[in-house]
């Protein structure tokens, strides 16, 4: 299959049997399958250390420097096979990771560090169009545009979400890689930044989350995803996903225990916070 099926259509992330490896006996992935259609936004769920972040390592490029690999299967990106690219090169097809824990330069500046968004892009000395994406990332974030000559570990965490956020905009993607943009965020932030995704995702970017927040996750993607050590354990629309018993006692924080296909359903407590 991985070597005959047609190539996925353009801006179609497609994730063919994937196997990856950490040195000789960790293997962190086993032969899993995902695709994120062109503008779609997928959820990507699992308990701690079920391999999401080793899904977006591999889909950015980025696994050697965790010691890890591609033991098998191929990643591709519309008619592009990203497998065994180099991250920059991943980059410029339109493939980009915003990771875990924020990361920006704390002691740039906000403006310095959106400018580092473009460093190795195709055209990243063209000032014009420098200056035109971040326009578009402050008005998407005015609150970085009021603080673009604050350091950046100045900022509070939510704002430093939003600027590692913006970064990744800069290199103007196709396909968003976010992982863990709620972490250790106040909810009401964490919903201002919900809000941006979906703005993200309206422009026609698409979005593949990994997110321990459940709730949020399914209700922010059309489609989602969960892996168990290292597999593929359910996959679907969100909404059916956030009315699987499994993935409402597993993720949902739904202890009642009597939830099962037959019995009336009610609305999951977690979701409704994200209601509306
Ligand atoms: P978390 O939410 O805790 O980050 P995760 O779902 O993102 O979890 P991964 O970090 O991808 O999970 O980890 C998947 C498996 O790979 C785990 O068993 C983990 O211990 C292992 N692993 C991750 N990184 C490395 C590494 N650099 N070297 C060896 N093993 C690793």
């Amino acid at each position: 299959m991985t070597s005959t099926a047609p190539p996925a259509p353009p801006d179609t992330l497609d994730i063919r049997d994937l196997t990856v490896v950490y040195g000789r006996s960790v293997r962190a992935l086993h032969e899993v399958s995902l695709q994120v259609p062109a503008g779609g936004i997928v959820a990507l769920l699992g308990a701690n250390g079920a391999g999401k972040s080793t899904l977006l390592r591999a889909i950015s490029g980025t696994l050697s420097l965790h010691a890890g690999a591609i033991e098998s299967g191929s990643v591709a990106f519309g008619s592009l096979d990203l497998t065994g690219l180099p991250p920059a090169d991943i980059v410029a097809a339109g493939v980009v990771q915003v990771p875990e824990g924020r990361r920006v330069f704390s002691g740039l500046s906000v403006e310095d560090n959106l400018a580092a968004g473009r460093l190795g892009i195709r055209g990243w000395g063209r000032r014009s169009e420098a200056r035109e994406t971040a326009g578009q990332v402050y008005d998407l974030f005015p609150v970085l545009a009021e603080r673009r000559r604050q350091a950046a570990g100045l900022l509070s965490g939510g704002e430093q979400q939003m600027l590692a956020m913006g970064r990744a905009l800069m290199a103007r993607p196709r396909l968003l890689l976010l992982d863990e943009p709620s972490l250790g965020l106040a909810p009401q932030i964490t919903e201002r930044i919900a809000g941006i995704i979906r703005q993200i995702h309206d422009q026609g970017t698409g979005v593949l989350v990994v997110e321990q927040n459940a709730a949020l996750a399914l209700e922010l993607a059309d489609h989602a995803c969960v892996l168990d050590l290292g597999r593929v354990l359910l996959t679907g629309p969100s909404s059916e996903l956030s009315e699987s018993d499994r993935v409402r006692q597993l993720y949902l924080g739904d202890h009642s225990g009597e939830a099962s296909d037959q019995a009336p359903r009610s609305e999951p407590r977690a979701l409704a916070r994200w209601a509306g």
